[in-house]
C-alpha cells in the first residue's frame, strides 16, 4: 500500500469524513485577496497565525512537501433547541481546534503521531487558509457565503490539515462555487448585510465576529448598537447563512440522534444563567463548548445582556438589574442598553436608581443616553 493510501485510510478510520492531498505550495491568489481587504481584516493579518506568512508555507518549515487536509463532519448529532440560535453549531459540537485532552482533540493528536511513525516531519499548526487547501485538494467547493461545502455533507464541516516532508499523491482541485444558479438566500438572510458580494465578507458587521469581539483579540470589546440589535440571542457565532442554504436542508432536517453531553448542557442553559455567571457555570456549561475564542467570563455576560435585551421581556429585568452591581463595567454598560431595550417604567426607575451610586464614566454614559431614549 502507497504512503499516500495508508495516510488516507488513518485518517477516514479516525472519523474524518474526506482527505486530500495538495503539495505545499504558496496560496499567491489568498494572500492578494486578504492585501487588498486589510481595513476589514487587519485584527486578522496582525493575530498570532500570521495568515500572510502562514500562506507561503515553506517560509515555516522549509522542506514541507505537501499539504494533507481533512474534512471532519460535526452534524452527526442533533443539536437541542435550547442552545441552537445562541451557540453557533460548531462550537456546540466541540469540534473547532478542540483542546488536546478532548476526544476531538485527541484525533488531531492521533493523525500527527501517525504521520511521525510513517517517518514524515509534521509541522506545528500552520494558519493555512484551511477553505483554499480543502478546495485545491478536491474535497470541498465554494458557498456564496463563503463557507466550504463537502459533498454529501453540506456545510457544517471543520477543516483542517497537516503539513509534512514528504512527496505524496496529489488530488486534483474543485475551486469553484457549487451554488445553485440565482441563489442568493445567505446574502439575502444575512441581518446585518454583512455579505456584501458573493464570497465577500465585511466581518465587521458579522454577528460571529462581534459575539467574539475582546481586548485580548486586539480588536476592542464595543459592539456597535446596530450589530447589538442584529445579534438576537446569539451568544457565540452565527449560523444564519448556513441554515437557510439549500445545500444544507438534507441535514438540518435529517432525524439525528441526540448528543447526550449536549442535552444535559441544554437542560440547564439560559441567558439569565450566563449573565450572572457563578464560576461553576463557566467551567462546566461555557468553557467546555465556547473556549476558543473568549476567555473572560465578562464578555460571555456581556452577550448575554444583548440577548436578554432582544428579547424584549420585561421578566428579565430583575435579571439585568442584578447585573448592573457586577463589579465588571462592561456588564453594567451593556445591562443598561439591555434595560433601554425592553423599556418601560420598570426598566426606568432601575436605572434611575443605579445612575445614583455608579462610579464609571462609560457606564453613567450608557445609563444617560438610555433614558433620554426612554422618555
Ligand atoms: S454568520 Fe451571521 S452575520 Fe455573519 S455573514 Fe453569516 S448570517 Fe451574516
Ligand atoms: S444560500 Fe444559496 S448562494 Fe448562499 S451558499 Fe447556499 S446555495 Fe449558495
Amino acid at each position: 500500500m502507497s504512503l499516500t493510501t495508508q495516510i488516507k485510510e488513518f485518517a477516514l478510520d479516525l472519523g474524518y469524513s474526506k482527505v486530500g492531498i495538495i503539495p505545499a505550495d504558496s496560496f499567491p491568489e489568498y494572500i492578494a485577496e486578504l492585501t487588498t481587504r486589510q481595513d476589514m481584516y487587519s485584527f486578522y493579518i496582525n493575530s498570532p497565525g500570521r495568515p500572510l506568512v502562514a500562506a507561503e508555507p515553506r517560509s515555516l518549515m522549509k522542506n514541507a512537501k505537501s499539504i494533507i487536509t481533512t474534512v471532519y463532519d460535526y452534524s452527526q448529532k442533533s443539536f437541542p433547541k435550547e442552545l441552537t440560535g445562541k451557540i453557533g453549531r460548531i462550537y456546540q459540537a466541540r469540534s473547532y481546534y478542540a483542546p488536546p485532552n478532548t476526544i476531538n482533540g485527541a484525533r488531531t493528536r492521533l493523525m500527527r503521531e501517525y504521520l511521525r511513525r510513517l517517518g514524515c516531519e509534521v509541522a506545528d499548526k500552520i494558519s493555512l487558509p484551511e477553505r483554499l487547501v480543502a478546495a485545491k485538494a478536491g474535497i470541498v467547493n465554494f458557498g456564496r457565503n463563503n463557507f466550504a461545502y463537502a459533498e454529501g455533507i453540506g456545510s457544517f464541516i471543520f477543516l483542517s490539515s497537516f503539513v509534512v516532508d514528504k512527496e505524496l499523491e496529489y488530488d486534483s482541485p474543485t475551486v469553484e462555487i457549487g451554488c445553485p444558479a440565482g441563489c442568493s438566500a445567505c446574502m439575502k438572510a444575512c441581518p446585518t448585510k454583512a455579505i456584501y458580494e458573493p464570497n465577500k465578507l465585511n466581518p465587521r458587521r458579522c454577528i460571529a465576529f462581534n459575539t467574539f469581539l475582546t481586548q485580548e483579540r486586539m480588536v476592542g470589546s464595543y459592539i456597535e448598537p446596530e450589530i447589538r440589535e442584529k445579534m438576537g440571542t446569539k451568544v457565540h457565532g452565527c449560523d444564519i447563512c448556513q441554515e437557510v442554504c439549500p445545500r444544507n436542508q438534507a441535514r438540518l432536517k435529517a432525524k439525528l440522534p441526540d448528543d447526550p453531553f449536549l442535552v444535559n448542557v441544554a437542560n440547564d442553559f439560559s441567558l439569565s444563567q450566563m449573565l450572572r455567571m457563578t464560576d461553576e457555570f463557566y467551567a462546566t456549561r461555557v468553557e467546555p463548548l465556547m473556549y476558543n475564542y473568549i476567555h473572560e467570563k465578562k464578555y460571555f455576560q456581556r452577550n448575554a445582556a444583548i440577548a436578554l435585551g432582544n428579547l424584549g421581556d420585561p421578566a428579565f429585568i430583575p435579571d439585568l438589574a442584578k447585573a448592573m452591581d457586577e463589579p465588571e463595567e462592561l456588564v453594567r454598560g451593556y445591562s443598561a442598553w439591555a434595560l433601554g431595550k425592553i423599556g418601560g417604567r420598570s426598566a426606568k426607575q432601575v436605572l434611575e436608581k443605579k445612575i445614583e451610586y455608579e462610579t464609571s464614566e462609560s457606564v453613567i454614559k450608557e445609563i444617560r443616553e438610555v433614558l433620554l431614549a426612554i422618555m
